[in-house]
């Protein structure tokens, strides 16, 4: 698991980046820990125990590796493509994806929870046991995908496509829908 101690900047209640003992943002080496960052991202090793919060990445083709244990909260992501990557135990929440490419991902036990994406493509992946809580959709596609016991509860949903999915045990309680399509998915089996 990334390190769960918090930022030595008094008021500060971040996790740590890399060895400490300052947060992402109040690091003085930001630069160095962002470019360390951006090199394991395009590497071929695995990513396990990363914490890194609040950066930006942009135009990024991340190849195939797993996200094991690793903190990416509150970060900026555009056009980067994750397609064919694994994510466990990864914490995504309070992001920003921009045209973000998912496609084939698998997903177990991770969080996107109150992440805006726009113009992202999660479709033919199998993301199950995932924390989309609160998230805010604009032209997004999670068609062809195994749903199973993903949370997309309190979202808000726009111009996003469910479709052909399996939905069994999926949440979409207390959304908020307007132009979402679940067109050959078993809506009826998810919790709403
Ligand atoms: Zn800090």
């Amino acid at each position: 698991m990334f390190n769960l101690q918090t930022c030595a900047q008094p008021t500060c209640n971040t996790y740590i980046c890399g060895d400490g003992p300052f947060c992402f943002r109040h690091s003085p080496n930001k630069n160095e820990l962002h470019a360390n960052c951006v090199t394991s991202l395009l590497g071929v090793k695995d990513i396990l125990d990363l914490s890194l919060t609040g950066a930006e990445f942009e135009d990024l083709s991340i190849p195939k590796k797993e996200f094991t244990s690793s903190n990416m909260a509150w970060c900026t992501f555009r056009n980067v493509d994750f397609s064919e990557c694994t994510f466990i135990t990864s914490f995504f929440d309070f992001c920003l994806f921009d045209t973000c490419t998912f496609n084939g991902i698998t997903s177990r036990y991770s969080i996107f929870s109150g992440s805006k994406m726009l113009n992202c493509d999660f479709s033919g992946s199998s993301i199950t046991h995932t924390n989309f809580v609160g998230i805010d959709t604009l032209h997004c596609n999670f068609s062809d995908c195994d749903l199973y016991y993903s949370n997309f509860g309190t979202s808000f949903l726009r111009d996003t496509d469910f479709i052909d999915c399996n939905l069994k045990k999926a949440d979409f309680a207390h959304t908020n829908q307007r132009r979402v399509s679940f067109r050959y998915s078993n809506y009826e089996e998810a919790h709403h």
